[in-house]
């Protein structure tokens, strides 16, 4: 027998789908219904966007559709899966996931980001995923790390376990989108370390996950501190790049 509390759960669903016929929900970015599974971005929205097919090299940017090391960049080179570039659609996407509260985006950008992921040849393997951090009195401002959002929802897709508390950032930078490219490795030159979770790192390959490059600044940060505990190998995910 259903309970009371299910059961109005499920007149509420019915409600609610009665209310989607009446007022289909409107997509977030043109304002057209949004008649997706996310309910929040229509189809013509998310076609929009130019999807990249492949990880690139962070340093030397070529695509590396059948592996994540660079043939052109010795050593620990770090691959990034990125949805597309900080185009237009993506701008809003990503503003309105870090600004609006918009937390439900996460989970169709996870979804995506996690197709891109499996969609090679062949599919690399993670031990775990890890966000890049936020400062802690940004966060508390904002409520949710956006990076972390979207790392949760990549950990459903992908089946690969999230790890929280592995890095943290021990110093407050200036945001990155105001500093020019000179500047940002410099800001963010020794703001993280490694957290009190690091003994799961073992010798594991980690997933990074941040919702957008420019210069590659953050992600060869955290990666640079990853490998100073003992991660073996480090990729990089990312919502969008922005040049
Ligand atoms: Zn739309
Ligand atoms: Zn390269």
């Amino acid at each position: 027998m259903m309970g009371l509390s299910s059961k109005v759960n499920y007149l509420r669903r019915q409600a609610a789908d009665i209310l989607d016929i009446i007022y289909p929900p409107a997509c977030g970015l043109c304002g057209q219904p949004a008649e997706t599974e996310d309910r929040l971005i229509c189809r013509k929205c998310w076609d929009s966007v130019e999807m990249l097919e492949a990880p690139y090299c962070l340093e030397c940017r070529e695509f590396m559709p059948d592996s994540l090391t660079c043939p052109h960049c010795s050593g620990k080179t770090i691959a990034v899966f990125s949805l597309g570039y900080f185009d237009s659609t993506l701008r809003s996407i990503i503003h309105d996931l870090k600004f609006n509260g918009l937390k439900p985006l996460a989970r169709p950008l996870g979804d995506k980001l996690a197709e891109l992921i499996m969609a090679g040849s062949k599919t690399p393997s993670f031990d775990m995923i890890a966000a890049v951090p936020l400062h802690y009195s940004r966060q508390y401002l904002r409520g949710f790390n956006q990076a972390e959002e979207l790392a949760r929802e990549l950990s459903r897709a992908l089946g690969v376990p999230l790890v929280e508390d592995i890095l943290v950032m021990t110093r407050k930078t200036r945001q990155q989108a105001r500093l020019s490219a000179s500047r940002r490795a410099a800001n963010v030159k020794g703001a993280y370390a490694l957290g009190e979770n690091v003994s799961s790192l073992k010798n594991g390959s980690v997933l990074l996950v941040d919702d957008v490059t420019t210069t590659g600044a953050t992600i060869r940060e955290t990666a640079r501190v990853l490998y100073t505990g003992s991660a073996r190998k480090v990729t990089a995910a990312v919502i969008a790049t922005a040049s």
